[in-house]
């Protein structure tokens, strides 16, 4: 089986050609036949050499991924495609800002968050580097269009593939191809605290996520194993860290569940959590589940919720909720690797 050129960043294609007697700049023109010019095949890049198209042909290919099947409502399309040997789910949503796209880092996911779809799967491997990045390109290609934001919150923990995240980071960005601003992209983490700290060393402008959902280590461990490992002041010292690096805001996700997390003491319990930092909250309406034993809290309280986060001076936004008519919203993505077998 040949390689996708999809998996390689541009250092790796450049130490690549001068391994195999090509020139540095090689690399530079692959990248921008395969991501600018968007050709679908290596003999279609105008200004490389036979050799050099023989060398691709032999080791490399392009492949976009099959889409198996698109389910579209009026702002939010979810889209079910093929990788090698199971299936993966992305979202595109249209706002006035443009569109972004939701999408997935593993097959199935480990970290087994109660209220999530996705974690009732066991993960069965992680994406590739080239896995990560083709969603969007594959998307952007079916529907034609260009895609401004990317947002890593599909099925999978991201911070449980970091090098290929960091890979598929790299690629997204990287000036000679897809060009995606840092900024247009969000990275959303569980909380795996080791890697909070590598991403913040790694001083990129990507934007972080943390899905918090408690305001107490009794409550988020109830939800969450992974705070079993990472205790709330751990995940805040990372978190330090990570604004001290970079300066750069980090989104708190907290899904509003009904008589768990919700009350008034979580909200202030909440709020002095991130009272004085670089802290912005996002409030997300839960969705329910398959076998939801979560009850999704009502909008008033929601709102009394919001109003004691922005009487302590806290920035909040509520989630405006998207795709649930084709559940594509949040925590309801499911590899659907089933439908390969029956
Ligand atoms: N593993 C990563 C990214 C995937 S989850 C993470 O944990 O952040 C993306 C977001 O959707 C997270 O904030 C997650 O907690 C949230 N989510 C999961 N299930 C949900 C549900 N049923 N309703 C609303 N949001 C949910």
């Amino acid at each position: 089986m040949k390689n996708s050129i999809f998996d390689l960043t541009k250092p790796e294609l450049e130490a690549i050609m001068l391994n195999n007697g090509f020139k540095k700049f090689n690399a530079t023109q692959v990248f921008e036949g395969i991501y600018k010019k968007k050709v679908e095949c290596f003999d279609d890049i105008v200004n490389i050499s036979k050799d050099l198209k023989k060398f691709l042909n032999d080791n490399y290919e392009i492949r976009y991924l099959d889409v198996i099947e698109a389910l579209k409502s009026e702002d939010t399309n979810k889209y079910l495609l093929s990788v090698r040997g199971s299936t993966i789910e992305c979202v595109l949503m249209s706002h006035d800002y443009g569109k972004s796209i939701c999408i997935s880092t593993q097959i199935g996911c480990n970290m087994g968050c109660k209220f999530c779809e996705s974690g009732k799967l066991k993960k069965i491997r992680d994406l590739t580097p080239g896995e990560i990045v083709l969603q969007v390109l594959t998307i952007e290609r079916l529907e034609n269009i260009r895609v401004s934001n990317v947002v890593i919150m599909g099925i999978g923990e991201p911070f449980d593939n970091f090098a290929n995240l960091v890979n598929a980071l790299a690629i997204l960005t990287e000036p000679k191809g897809i060009d995606l601003g840092s900024r247009k992209i969000t990275v959303s983490t569980c909380g795996i605290v080791p890697k909070i700290k590598d991403f913040a060393n790694l001083h990129t402008q990507v934007n972080l996520a943390i899905s918090l959902h408690a305001s107490n280590d009794d409550l988020r461990q109830k939800l969450m194993p992974i705070s079993k490992a990472y205790k709330i002041n751990e995940l805040m010292e990372s978190i330090d860290y990570y604004i001290s690096v970079t300066n750069r805001r980090v989104t708190f996700e907290y899904i509003m569940l009904l008589d768990i997390n919700d009350s008034e003491e979580c909200a202030k319990e909440l709020a002095s959590l991130c009272k004085g930092k670089l802290i912005y909250v996002n409030l997300i309406p839960y969705n329910s589940t398959s076998d939801s034993q979560f009850k999704r809290t009502s909008k008033e309280r929601i709102t009394n919720f919001y109003n004691i986060l922005v009487k302590n001076g806290i920035n909040v936004v509520i989630r405006k909720e998207m795709g649930k008519g084709i559940k594509g919203a949040c925590g309801q993505l499911k590899a659907s690797y089933e439908r390969e077998v029956k």
